[in-house]
């Protein structure tokens, strides 16, 4: 039972808390806080366990854990919701969704909201809506002293500030309170999967159609191995393909207008236009990256998409090493880039895509060897960087404070200190 309470997603990650506790409410953190302060014991949360570095869980420290604090109260007429810090991505879209609105988020339904929220938030619906953190009104936070407080823009502003983005050093967070937007229930969506011979062909359209298109269009261009199923021809399974998921935020018709040509795009091996879901959507990466598999990522924001850049990934990214490998290429711009990079601790306002070489296997044996890849594709593509990276996918042997949060650094730091003075929660 203590083996599989101190697991997280990441199977690389072998630690061995001294305690952990399962928190029913606020008064049970408080309780850990308490017992934390009294005995000296450095405290870790865990909202959904998705951090690859394993952020949630440190030897020898107390596992706060936030799973079942996972309900979603939707108003809809205010369109905001108060949701549970121990919420995944999958309960927040179906719960908004009922009510056919949105909380812009993450990509895969088991995440938590509470990792993500803390460190920004990026995903399909961040070009037209914004991050996470821009939708974040308030949040309850226990801080070391096991005083509660609210942090709102009128009261512990400061503390807000930090919590948007700034990583969760400052208190644990039990409840999050966020602005919606109306989407769904049905949203338009294409899937293009390109073999490797016309990638750096589609890398071109997709650079291109993205500068054309309208905000609310969203596509994350990934290499990944061909899924061996049907309707994928059968002699292309396994063989790493350019897969160009795009989705649009308004109506399925103006959606099914704009989305057209990204589907009619070059001679792909599977081609879908349709509408979908936004919360089945929301799902539809869930499986590539199994729980326990073994994973190790590196990342960094980029200076646009070169013609060098795609012609160096599209040379260096064929075979990806392991079956739950991918390397992605996501976009920000658009509302994101309409907030100042001070007034959030997330500071990367400016940048148009973020690149992440996620690689995951099974095998322990294969371990070196992924390692090594990953760390050398990334080398191979620093040069197209800005050298600023988003936390939420920075790895356990980096420390880049600097490179993600640049210039807004200090002022984290002293935020944290004034919220934290012994450092309890930070690490
Ligand atoms: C398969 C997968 C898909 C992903 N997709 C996306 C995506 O689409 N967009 C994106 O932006 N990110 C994405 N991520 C990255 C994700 O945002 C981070 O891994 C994030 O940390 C996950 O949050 P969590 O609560 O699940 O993680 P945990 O491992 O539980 O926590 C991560 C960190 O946040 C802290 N924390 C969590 N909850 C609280 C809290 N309530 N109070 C204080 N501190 C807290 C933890 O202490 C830890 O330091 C993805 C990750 C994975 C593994």
């Amino acid at each position: 039972m203590y083996d599989d309470a101190r697991k997280v997603w990441n199977g690389m990650i072998d630690r061995r808390p001294a305690l952990i506790a399962y928190c029913e409410g606020t008064a049970d953190v408080i309780a850990c806080v308490d017992y934390a302060q009294t005995t000296g014991t450095p405290v870790t949360v865990r909202g959904g366990g998705h951090s690859v570095a394993g952020r949630a869980v440190a030897d020898d420290a107390l596992l706060v854990d936030l799973s079942h604090m996972r309900s979603v109260q939707v108003d809809p007429q205010g369109k905001t919701a108060r949701v549970g810090a121990g919420a995944t991505w999958g309960v927040v879209d179906h719960e908004t969704q009922a009510f056919g609105l949105a909380l812009t988020g993450g990509v895969d339904s088991r995440t938590g909201v509470g990792g993500l929220t803390l460190g920004g938030g990026v995903g399909f619906l961040a070009r037209p809506f914004g991050l996470t953190i821009d939708h974040l009104l308030g949040a309850e936070v226990v801080l070391a002293d096991g005083r509660v407080v609210n942090a709102a823009e009128d009261e512990h502003s400061d503390l807000l500030w930090a919590l948007r983005g700034g990583g969760g050093n400052c208190g644990v967070v039990t409840a999050f309170e966020y602005r919606l937007d109306e989407l769904g229930p049905e949203v338009m969506h294409t899937q293009v999967f390109l073999p490797m011979g016309q990638a750096a062909e589609g890398l071109s359209f997709y650079r291109d159609f993205m500068a054309a298109s309208s905000e609310s269009v969203s596509c994350f261009a990934l290499f990944i191995n061909v899924p061996p199923v049907e309707p994928f021809p059968e002699e292309s399974f396994g063989e790493t393909c350019l897969a160009l998921v795009a989705m649009h935020a308004g109506s399925v018709d103006e959606g099914e207008a704009e989305l057209k040509p990204f589907a009619e795009f070059g001679s792909p091996l599977l081609s879908v236009l349709e509408p979908i879901p936004y919360a089945t959507l929301q799902s539809s990466f869930d499986t590539g990256a199994p729980d326990g598999g073994r994973y190790y990522w590196k990342a960094q924001y980029l200076n646009g998409l070169t013609d060098g850049f795609i012609e160096t990934l599209v040379d260096r990214v064929d075979p990806l090493p392991g079956a739950f490998s991918n390397v992605f290429i996501e976009p920000l711009g658009g509302a994101v880039s309409r907030v100042d990079p001070t007034a959030t601790a997330f500071p990367h306002r400016d940048v148009e895509f973020g690149l992440g070489i996620s690689s995951g296997w099974e095998d322990a044996a294969e371990d070196g060897k992924a390692i090594a890849w990953t760390r050398a594709l990334h080398d191979d593509l620093l040069q197209f960087g800005t050298g600023s990276v988003y936390i939420n996918y920075v790895d356990r042997d980096e420390d880049r404070a600097t490179d993600a949060y640049g210039a807004n650094l200090r002022r984290l730091e002293a935020i944290g200190a004034k919220y934290d003075p012994h450092g309890m929660f930070r690490r």
